[in-house]
């Protein structure tokens, strides 16, 4: 079922949302060679539960995973593509990073993920994160009522698609409130005009997930979370909550 929310449902999914934004912008000012992910999960739980919010990641159990999520941050390193564990392995200039996280306020969700380089950028990744992060946008722009999920879709995945990346098929981004996970899964490819339509109240996480590579296959780590790409091509993630408002788009987890 999908739930519709109100005008005030929305002003709490802002402060939810901006906490999350808070917890990732602290994440990437921390990064830096020899910081490990450990060490950013652990600034953003100062971060999340410094605000009276909780943390959806930890913990979270889905049927797939052999165990509870340890962290409150997905850190995803150069070819882990998402579900990335934050370890002790220390960060390396040149690493490309996504940092996925959620917050949960007033019984409200935001999830949002960041994708940037440490240290000096190999063109081939700032190329990667900034069309990942065009593929974000075409997505928020086709967030509007009196279209259909599928234009979401297709926005997501034409962006990619022109710029000859790959996306790992059966991922997405997802409806999300009270839960961070809820209906409709959001396809990152698909045909325009096809789909539910979209009203003012459904709230979406978008989240395009490019690789360079050119095969949209991956395989998971013996954690069972890691989805790394299968040829070891590098990927960037980056993630928006999006309310569709009788206005437009509205990102909810902007600083
Ligand atoms: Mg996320
Ligand atoms: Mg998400």
């Amino acid at each position: 079922m999908i739930e519709l929310k109100s005008a005030a449902d929305l002003e709490v999914m802002r402060e939810a949302g901006r906490v999350v934004a808070q917890a990732l912008a602290a994440c990437q000012a921390a990064a830096a060679p020899g910081v490990t992910p450990k060490d950013l999960d652990e600034i953003a739980r100062e971060v999340i539960f410094g605000a009276g919010a909780t943390s959806p990641f930890l913990d979270y159990h889905p049927k797939w995973a052999p165990s509870p999520f340890p962290g409150v941050i997905c850190a995803s390193v150069n070819d882990v593509v998402v579900h990335g564990i934050p370890g002790p392995l220390p960060l390396r200039e040149g690493d490309l990073v996504s940092i996925d996280c959620g917050a949960q306020f007033g019984g409200m969700t935001g999830d949002a993920a960041i994708s940037f380089v440490v240290g000096e950028a190999a063109p081939a990744d700032l190329a990667l994160i900034d069309c990942t992060t065009r593929a974000l946008q075409a997505g928020i722009e086709a967030a509007r009522p009196g279209g259909r999920l599928g234009d979401i879709s297709h926005a997501i995945g034409e962006v990619a698609r022109a710029a000859g990346y790959g996306q790992l098929a059966f991922h997405g981004g997802h409806g999300i409130g009270r839960e961070m996970h809820e209906e409709p899964f959001v396809p990152n490819k698909g045909s325009a005009g096809e789909g539910m339509e979209l009203v003012p109240g459904l709230v979406l996480a978008l989240e395009p997930m490019l690789h360079a590579g050119g095969r949209d296959w991956f395989r998971t780590d013996e954690d069972g979370w890691t989805l790394r790409t299968d040829d070891g091509s590098r990927a960037a993630h980056v993630e928006h909550t999006v309310a569709i408002t009788a206005d437009g788009p509205v990102v909810l987890t902007l600083l």
